[in-house]
């Protein structure tokens, strides 16, 4: 290998470091070739090589010592070591290498330079600091740092000569450059493909979390594993009171300030500036930062990243690496976009949280009152049950109903066939009906197109066993009062028939009798309202319906006459019903005798019919006086009368609505009343068919 003339073991070296070096491509494969090349070929047993390694940083790091490092406390050293271009340029002694010198000098002269550390790996020596250029214009890629002792005789490799050094260096430094952007572009490559992935996998992750902690944990998790940082914080950033509270750290060995801890204001650092400015700060050499706050032992770079919501820094995160620029500008891309995310992951987060707030909320104020309430949803699922509808019902816990199908839930039929037709007819529908645990509720059921259908029950027992009482009552009185009332009657014809009576005394008598009449009427309704609560038998027939309201109009006529009211009928053929004709023509003859009398002279009355496959339609209009809204909740209760000017001098019980409704219900029908005071009203009665 030694040749005689210097030439000659130029061309050798060249040819030597081509053959070795010359095809590899991954800068740690090559690193270590260098190495044992050198080692193999020049006089030294010693040397440090110092490279370029980081696209960003402009510096060079430690990266081959030889013979291996195997101190631990030197190892610690060179992990860390990282030599700013400025700084070195900045020394007198090693100013040449930039450009392209070589440098020679005795270790402890180096000790008091940059390059101190590495000088007192080799104590007490001759070193030689060979520049390794990336091309003929003198770009500082590597240092190699060099021992010189004495050849002995039987050292056949080169000795460090300038000359064949500086070769060393070129050629070294050509192919480091090589594959340094070899390595680069990979790095970046499968940086970005890396990254693509753990974006992919944090928004699949992030989509499925909703707690606000397991949000900023997982961030915290991602940025770490990404950007290889040694220590990472998060902490919460309160605008109005200025002050970051420590939510979670990871890494640090011995932290200053604890998780849940307001930070001090001068305790903040780069993180409450970066709070403060709302702009991620990367800081590739801490010691430099005025505001740094160490809060750790062998911290170096940091960065720290705002994260939004609502153009409101609420938190920052924070990434810190124990290398000098230990972060590069794909790190704090990546982070940001991280951050971004977390934005709209927190935004989620709090507003799952309020609306679970609210649900509680409701869920307390439902819980706590004694109707029963049943929310469902357009497609029949159970939003909402409360307590009480869990009791009335003998049904399973809330949690278990909410999203069941309400008609596999509950199996009442009165109820279900509610439910149904408020669906069907897109309107409330107000009945009473008794359960099975005996108690009698008065339900309302209203289609509300935003929310679903919501059902109100109010338990109407008590009221219903003392109403019950109070007609038992009523009926018994009633039904005593008959016969004394027909005895005053039989009376009263004998008086006439006896006896010759003045005009004045005639008008008293005829005065008496209508009174009669009218508490005889009164008797019959009471006692008949009293036979169709305590359950009529219906004497089902099929009734044409158009035949029973052309005879009800007919019998009715002469007292529309007397007002000039026109009664009209529009009605198409009705199908037959199954119903009680006597009972249904009762129905008709009141509501329509009610329009003839609640309607002022010159008035009129239509009858009109709507056929549904599954029910028909009966409505009787007028275009009388109306009735208020008030009176309109009491229309159908029974003795209710109202109370207006207009309606003093007409006459009667305030029974006959009563009366309607029981029957309407005993047929499984239902009737309703649109009506506007002054304008006329319009009642309603479907039937079954
Ligand atoms: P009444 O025997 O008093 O007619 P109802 O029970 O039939 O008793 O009616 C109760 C009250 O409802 C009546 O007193 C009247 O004020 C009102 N009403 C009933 N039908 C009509 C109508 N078509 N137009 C206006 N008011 C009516």
């Amino acid at each position: 290998m030694v040749n005689a003339n210097i030439e000659g073991r130029v061309i050798q070296l060249v040819h030597d470091l081509n053959l070795e070096l010359g095809s590899i491509i991954a800068d740690d494969t090559f690193v270590e070739a260098f190495a044992s090349f050198i080692a193999e070929n020049f006089q030294c047993d010693q040397f440090t090589l110092l490279a370029h390694l980081q696209r960003e940083a402009q510096g060079l790091e430690h990266a081959i010592s030889w013979p291996a490092i195997t101190d631990a406390g030197q190892m610690r050293m060179l992990r860390s070591l990282f030599l700013e271009n400025n700084k070195l340029e900045g020394e007198n002694l090693l100013g040449p290498i930039f450009q392209g010198k070589l440098v020679r000098a005795h270790s402890h002269v180096l000790r008091d330079t940059v390059l101190g550390d590495i000088a007192n790996l080799m104590p007490d020596s001759d070193m030689v600091l060979v520049p390794l250029c990336s091309g003929p214009d003198v770009n500082l890629i590597g240092l190699l740092i060099m021992e010189q002792r004495p050849a002995t005789a039987d050292d056949k490799r080169l000795p460090l000569d300038d000359g064949l050094l500086k070769i060393l260096g070129t050629t070294g430094g050509a192919y480091l450059a090589h594959t340094l952007v070899h390595t680069q572009t990979v790095d970046m490559f499968s940086t970005s493909m890396h990254e693509m992935n753990i974006l992919q996998q944090i928004d699949a992750e992030l989509n499925d979390t909703i707690a606000l902690d397991k949000v900023f944990e997982m961030l915290l998790d991602w940025a770490l594993r990404f950007t290889n940082a040694s220590a990472a914080s998060m902490a919460l950033y309160e605008a109005d009171t200025d002050t970051l509270t420590m939510m979670l750290q990871y890494g640090y060995h011995q932290p200053h300030v604890k998780v849940g801890e307001v930070i001090p204001h001068q305790r903040g650092g780069i993180a409450l500036r970066v709070a403060r400015s709302g702009h991620a700060e990367l800081i590739r050499d801490v010691q430099q930062d005025p505001d740094y706050v160490q809060l750790s032992d062998d911290i170096r770079t940091q960065l720290s990243t705002p994260i939004f919501r609502e153009e409101r820094v609420i938190a920052v995160m924070s990434l810190q690496s124990n290398k000098i620029a230990g972060f590069d500008d794909s790190h704090v891309n990546f982070v940001e976009k991280l951050t971004r995310r977390a934005g709209v992951a927190v935004d989620n987060a709090r507003l799952f949280e309020e609306t679970n707030r609210e649900r509680q909320k409701l869920s307390l104020i439902l819980g706590g009152i004694v109707d029963s309430v049943i929310v469902v949803d357009a497609d029949g699922h159970i939003l909402l049950v409360n307590q009480s509808a869990i009791n009335a019902f003998n049904l399973r816990s809330e949690s278990e109903l909410i999203g069941q199908k309400l008609t596999e839930t509950i199996y009442q039929a009165d109820l279900l066939r509610l439910y149904q037709s408020a669906i069907d007819r897109d309107e409330q529908v107000i009945r009473e009906i008794e359960l099975p645990n005996g108690r009698t509720y008065h339900v309302v059921v209203s289609d509300h197109s935003s929310i679903g259908i919501i059902i109100v029950m109010h338990d109407v027992t008590h009221y219903k066993e003392t109403e019950q009482l109070k007609n038992e009552l009523v009926a018994t009185v009633s039904h005593d009062l008959k016969q004394p009332l027909s005895v005053m009657r039989g009376y009263l014809d004998l008086l006439q028939m006896t006896n010759k009576f003045d005009e004045r005394s005639q008008r008293y008598i005829g005065q008496l009798f209508t009174a009669f009449h009218h508490m005889r009427q009164l008797i019959d309704d009471i006692l008949d309202l009293a036979r169709i609560e305590a359950g009529i038998e219906l004497k089902l027939e099929d009734v044409d319906l158009n035949k029973v309201l052309a005879q009800t109009i007919v019998a009715i006529r002469p007292n529309a006459d007397e007002k000039d009211i026109k009664i009209m009928s529009e009605l198409p053929d009705i199908p037959t019903i199954s119903a009680d004709e006597s009972r249904i023509r009762q129905v008709f003859a009141n509501l329509i005798s009610n329009a003839v009398k609640y309607t002022p002279y010159d008035g009129w009355v239509k009858i009109f019919a709507e056929v549904k496959p599954e029910h028909v339609r009966i409505v009787v209009q007028d275009n009388g006086l109306g009735i208020s809204p008030e009176d309109q909740a009491q229309i159908f209760d029974r003795f209710y009368r109202v109370r207006r000017p207009e309606t003093d001098n007409i006459e009667g019980t305030g029974l006959g609505l009563a009366i309607v409704r029981s029957l309407v219900e005993a047929h499984n029908g239902e009737i309703s009343l649109v009506s506007r005071l002054g304008e006329g009203s319009s009642f309603k009665v479907t039937l079954p068919r």
